[in-house]
């Protein structure tokens, strides 16, 4: 009864390999789809079964929309720059891009061995000189455009990795690789992209239907589009424009903070104060925008003070930890009688509260509703909501401020200080200044010979860093610090339609043809992080002109994680690693990826489990004994019933990633088949069809055995024929599975699973139940028949009665 599954795999794996029919082209007749996985960080320990899960994924889904007559573009690549390739080899005293090169081809064997239908033929690797040229290709156009620019200002330094971090690395004030690490402030001079230009269609989700709503829910806190009033603020002599949500209350203003890291904060400083104000920002530690609204407010005076626009008070200049720097203009108006936390600032650091709404004020609380206001000059007595228009419109008639729309969204720094990155196209020449590398000259290579060790390996390259200025020919010095490798990912999806163009960045026509993506799919993790990214550059090079869509991909599909036996999420660390080699040498791999499916909902996080897999094992060997010996001739019209009826939920099951419950059907369709001597060859290919997806190699083997030359992997899907459902089959079906638990149930309850069963049923309804297994069925006139208890008297039409002995 065993079948060969070692010898299957490989002998398809290679053919599939050997006639590349997973290659594919432009083709202007074909309807296009492209289906993308997020692609790996090609780790050193390879493979497990957690990332054999989300391949898996993608893999049904890719392999469903060939068969449905798709041309299916489905590629692979590494993410293979970045800090932990670089820790891991210094770790192993291993050069990167050795140990890189090594990573890769292992995950790529691993990944072959799963049976995946990548078009290997468009692999991109972003460690190589042909890919990151591209980088910093696309880093030239944005400096052309301004949206590359370079500032000194406070970041968030990771003392693990080594290098600053982007806001969006940052959770809780830790880094998002050392959960132990708490990011502290620098000032350093960083590359930064103007993310911020595109704030505002960032912000509109219009055509982003297709993603999961908490993505985008996620994305929109992130990027904090908000609707207010910019005032200006005087202080000595200087305008400085604050941003407000809350203009009704600006007679309540009895202080301003300014960022404790913004650039100009000094310039506010009095000489008195200068020793405090130093400690107290050398004592910050650095947290994201979200966390800043949990943070206790501390504060300490500079020594300034700015005047009330609106009733010419002088009011003190705090400087605060809890106003992001670039956030407006990095100062915000404080209004202690209706915010609770600026209430507690006030009282912390002895501020008159002043209060402008009516309402119940006491010792420890701010008013924070709504109401009429008081105190308030010429708008005493009016209510607060409508007062925010009519003091933004004063505020405009006598140009002291503006209508405004305000973002929490801050521009990306991309300057990292470590070498296993894309290196930043840039020269510094003493006389020129900051001189950029000419395009035609690019790329700007990663040397090969570096000392790991102190800091940024590419500053003690001495022949690498010491250059001729690219304008006036005298002694530069390269810039050391290399890119994000976020921007590898952000544009890693257009590079596949074209992967190896070394002319271009791609070819525009090759682009129009697969872009944007139809279904993506990866961790919804990356939701602040690379889903922003990508959509910016993405709107960029449209800007550019190099391509014609708005949005990278028009589907997203968030996948749940793998958990091990113990419950925890799979990882080495933890020591629950199943290995996608161990369980195919066991069971197979068909086996394993239709359990991986099978276990829940592909978007819900799955347990591993040893015992479930040898139910599937058990379900595909028993399918490759029928298909040895099942006759292909005729099928009975209740096969093709329940075909036809099974492909339409199997259709649509698939297509919104209900996976398990399609595996569900498919069993269950598989069941009855199961029972038949004969059916014809067509239904037989259909079924097949059904399962190929899930189980690619076993369903090629069969294929083949039953006489056909072609590739089942590029077959057709099948299409329900409405008029082969017979719904009084269907009917007469849920008859039978209701006696079938019935009888269950009856031998459960008296505990005897070996008892034999007698079935008492309507004279016109004996041919219905003929196809039960191990009971005996009689008519209830039947003279014949056994029934010690006269149970026959108690059966009614669709209600057989039962006697068990
Ligand atoms: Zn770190
Ligand atoms: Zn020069």
């Amino acid at each position: 009864m065993e079948y060969d599954f070692k010898k299957i795999e490989k002998k398809w794996q290679k053919k599939w390999e050997e006639k590349k029919i997973f290659e594919v082209k432009e083709n202007s007749k074909k309807k296009k789809y492209y289906v993308l996985e997020m692609f790996p960080y090609p780790s050193g320990s390879g493979l497990h079964m957690g990332h054999a899960l989300n391949y898996t994924i993608g893999d049904i889904f890719a392999r469903f929309k060939r068969l449905q007559g798709f041309n299916v573009l489905y590629p692979m690549g590494y993410d293979s720059l970045g800090l932990p390739a670089e820790n891991a080899a210094i770790k192993n005293n291993t050069p990167p891009a050795e140990y890189t090169k090594k990573a890769i081809d292992n995950f790529e064997k691993q990944q072959k061995s799963l049976g995946l239908s990548y078009d290997w033929s468009r692999k991109v690797n972003t460690a190589s000189p042909d890919f990151y040229k591209w980088d910093q290709w696309i880093f030239l156009k944005m400096l052309e455009k301004g949206l590359a620019y370079q500032k000194d200002s406070a970041v968030n330094w990771c003392e693990k990795c080594n290098t600053v971090l982007a806001n969006e690395q940052v959770h809780n004030g830790k880094c998002w690789r050392h959960g132990d690490t708490s990011v502290r402030v620098k000032h350093l001079k960083q590359w930064y992209f103007k993310i911020t230009d595109y704030a505002e269609e960032l912000a509109d989700f219009e055509k982003l239907h297709g993603w999961p709503e908490m993505i985008t829910k996620l994305q929109k806190n992130w990027i904090g589009k908000s609707y207010g009033t910019e005032i200006n603020f005087e202080i000595d002599g200087k305008k400085w424009p604050v941003f407000t949500t809350r203009p009704d209350t600006l007679y309540g203003v009895t202080f301003v903070v300014i960022s404790a890291q913004h650039p100009k904060l000094f310039d506010l400083v009095t000489l008195g104060q200068k020793k405090k104000v130093k400690d107290f920002v050398s004592n910050l530690s650095s947290v994201s925008q979200e966390e800043i609204e949990q943070l206790e407010k501390e504060g300490v005076f500079t020594g300034s003070y700015a005047i009330n626009p609106i009733n010419g008070e002088k009011i003190p200049v705090y400087a605060g930890n809890f106003v992001v720097a670039d956030y407006g203009s990095g100062m915000v108006m404080a209004v202690p009688a209706h915010d609770q936390r600026d209430f507690e600032f006030a009282k912390k650091y002895k501020i008159s509260i002043k209060q402008v709404i009516e309402g119940d004020i006491s010792k420890e609380k701010a008013y924070i509703g709504g109401g009429r206001l008081i105190n308030s000059g010429e708008f005493d007595g009016i209510n607060n909501k409508e007062a925010m228009d009519l003091i933004t419109k004063y505020l405009e008639k006598k140009k002291l401020g503006k209508k405004t729309v305000n973002y929490r969204l801050r521009d990306w720094l991309i300057s990292r200080q470590r070498y296993w990155g894309t290196p930043i196209p840039i020269v510094y020449c003493e006389k020129c200044g900051v001189v950029q590398i000419d395009e035609k000259n690019l790329p700007v290579k990663l040397p090969d010979k570096v000392i790991f060790g102190k800091g940024n390996p590419l500053e003690t390259a001495k022949s690498w860093v010491e250059v001729s200025c690219p304008k006036c020919g005298e002694k530069g010095r390269r810039e050391t610090d290399t890119m994000d490798t976020f921007v590898n990912s952000s544009w890693y999806f257009l590079r596949y339609c074209d992967s190896k163009n070394s002319k271009k960045l791609f070819d525009k026509k090759k682009v129009d043809y697969w872009c944007p993506i139809d279904q993506y799919i990866g961790g919804a993790e990356h939701a602040c992080m690379h889903l922003i990214y990508f959509r910016f550059y993405t709107k960029f090079l449209r800007d550019m002109g190099v391509l014609d869509f708005d949005e990278p991909a028009i589907k997203l599909f968030n996948q749940g994680m793998l958990h091990g036996e113990d419950g925890a999420v799979m990882s080495k660390s933890r020591g629950n690693v199943v290995l996608p080699e161990e369980v195919s040498s066991t069971y197979g791999i068909d086996t394993a990826r239709l359990f991986l499916v099978s276990m829940a909902s592909p978007d819900t996080d799955v347990q591993w489990s040893d015992n479930g897999i040898r139910g599937s094992s058990k379900f595909v060997t028993k399918f490759m004994s029928f298909a040895k010996k099942i006759k292909l001739n005729k099928s009975s019209p209740r096969v093709e019933s329940k075909l036809n009826n099974a492909i339409g939920d199997i259709t649509d099951y698939i297509e919104n990633f209900k996976y398990n419950l399609a595996v569900i059907k498919i069993r269950a369709l598989f069941e009855f088949i199961e029972q038949q001597e004969e059916m014809s060859k067509s239904d037989f290919e259909s079924f097949l069809k059904l399962l190929h997806p899930f189980c690619p190699h076993i369903t090629e083997e069969i294929w083949e055995k039953i006489g056909n030359k072609n590739f089942l992997s590029l077959e057709s899907w099948p299409i329900v024929d409405k008029k082969k459902i017979n719904d009084k089959f269907e009917k007469e079906d849920e008859l039978i599975s209701k006696l079938k638990s019935d009888i269950a149930n009856i031998k459960k309850v008296l505990k005897k699973e070996n008892a034999k069963v007698y079935v008492y049923v309507m004279p016109s309804e004996v041919e219905i139940y003929s196809s039960l297994k191990d009971v005996d069925i009689f008519a209830v006139n039947d003279k014949d028949k056994y029934d010690p208890e006269n149970k026959s008297k108690k059966a009614k039409p669709g209600r057989p009665a039962i006697y068990v002995e």
